[in-house]
């Protein structure tokens, strides 16, 4: 696909190799590629010049590496996908995405849909990649009949595991999701308590890797997490260590996630109460966040996700808020951004051509006012945002976003 070039003078760069970089830099980008960088030069008077302000820093498109693109976050999930036709959830994608790039999140992994709805917008969107972010997505997730999510339509025996990861092959998904606990949001499921036993989760994994697909498992319990990891999942969502009655931590369990590099999505990102919001502090949710950032001194590699669009305080696109968050738990900025940009990247298995702002890379791009080295805050208030090189809305559009989630309250 053929796209116009385009060069971007910046006079700060950040890139999780090269961290924080001051300019002038020249950033030339050719189909949706960035072509070079060149330190001090001046822009060619041939070509279209982007010219970011003094204070202004160029960084890669973030990515949230745990959403759900076709949910009400307001309704009843159960009522709600009872009734709604697959039409209904295709429109939900598309504007799920629209609020997603204006945000500055130019990459995201579904980890939940009903009827496989969003490979239809994966594949539309890798044609037109102005529509939205780039997509990944595990279809409806792998959970025991009547277990955590059973509405999406990924209802499995342990019997007919194999034949459930295969049927998601066949259907072209990027990633397995598997619920090896129960959640928080279906009711009757209990997060702290597995759903299958590791013998399942083991096959699980087995299956997956025979069609060369990646596998990450839903765990909250200390149980779940410790047969995921054992299993040999890619990933581990939430990770939280729930117990029937609060939240502990096992250092045993977070060594062996640490030393196998098995990538750990927390996605807590959420509006909270020192942002416009006036929510009750939520003290299960203080845990988690510094479990979050003790796992991360512990050297596993942490994404920060959102869970959007599952209830209202997670609207999409409110991904930024979890890296002002852990930088409030004692993580510093770098590692913070990484969790939004590098480590998810990986997790994805994109980190090749995604997250960084290096020649080769795409240029899903993102730029803020101020140095998110200093002030994090600044990543909530995207200033431009290209994806695959294309200029997308921002302001305008978040603007939409945000009255949407102020009515939703
Ligand atoms: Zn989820």
């Amino acid at each position: 696909m053929e796209t116009p070039a385009l060069a971007i003078r910046a006079q700060r760069t950040w890139d999780p190799v090269a961290g924080a970089v001051d300019g002038p830099a020249v950033v030339r980008v050719r189909n949706g590629v960035i072509q070079e960088i060149v330190a001090g030069a001046e822009p060619r008077t041939d070509e279209a010049l982007t010219e970011l302000g003094p204070d202004e820093t160029l960084l890669p498109g973030l990515i949230d590496c745990h959403v759900h693109l076709c949910w009400d976050p307001a309704g009843d999930h159960v009522e709600d996908f009872s009734r709604i036709e697959d039409a209904g959830l295709e429109e939900r994608v598309r504007r799920a995405c629209a609020q997603l790039l204006a945000a500055g999140i130019t990459c995201v992994r579904d980890l939940g849909d009903r009827s496989f709805v969003t490979l239809k917008s994966r594949d539309a969107i890798a044609t037109r990649p102005w529509t939205g972010p780039e997509i990944l997505t595990a279809g409806p997730p792998i959970t025991p009949p009547g277990g955590h999510c059973w509405f999406l339509g990924g209802e499995t025996t342990p019997a007919h595991i194999e034949a459930s990861v295969a049927a998601r092959a066949e259907r072209g998904v990027d990633v397995v999701k598997m619920m090896a606990t129960g959640g928080k949001i279906t009711p009757g499921s209990a997060p702290h308590e597995s759903q299958y036993d590791g013998a399942t989760l083991s096959r699980a994994v087995r299956a997956a890797r025979h069609r060369s697909l990646p596998i990450t498992a839903h765990a909250h319990g200390p149980d779940g997490i410790r047969d995921g990891v054992a299993a040999g999942m890619n990933g581990i969502e939430h990770c939280t260590f729930f117990t029937s009655d609060g939240i502990g931590y096992d250092e045993r369990i977070v060594r062996r996630i640490a030393a196998d590099g098995i990538a750990v999505s927390v996605p807590e990102a959420t509006w909270h109460t020192t942002d416009e919001l006036p929510l009750p502090p939520d003290p299960r949710l203080e845990g988690i966040w510094s479990n979050v950032v003790r796992m991360h001194r512990a050297g596993v590699p942490i994404s920060i996700s959102s869970d959007s669009d599952i209830s209202p305080r997670k609207p999409h696109g409110v991904l930024a808020r979890g890296a002002v968050r852990l930088t409030q738990h004692g993580m510093d900025a770098h590692d913070a951004l990484l969790a939004l940009t590098a480590n998810p990247a990986a997790a994805c298995g994109l980190d090749h051509r995604k997250a960084r702002v290096a020649p080769g890379y795409d240029a899903d791009l993102l730029v803020v006012k101020g140095d998110p080295i200093t002030d994090i805050s600044t990543l909530l208030h995207p200033v431009h945002v290209l994806r695959a090189g294309h200029r997308v809305a921002t302001t305008a559009a978040a603007r939409v976003a945000t009255s949407n989630q102020e009515e939703m309250q």
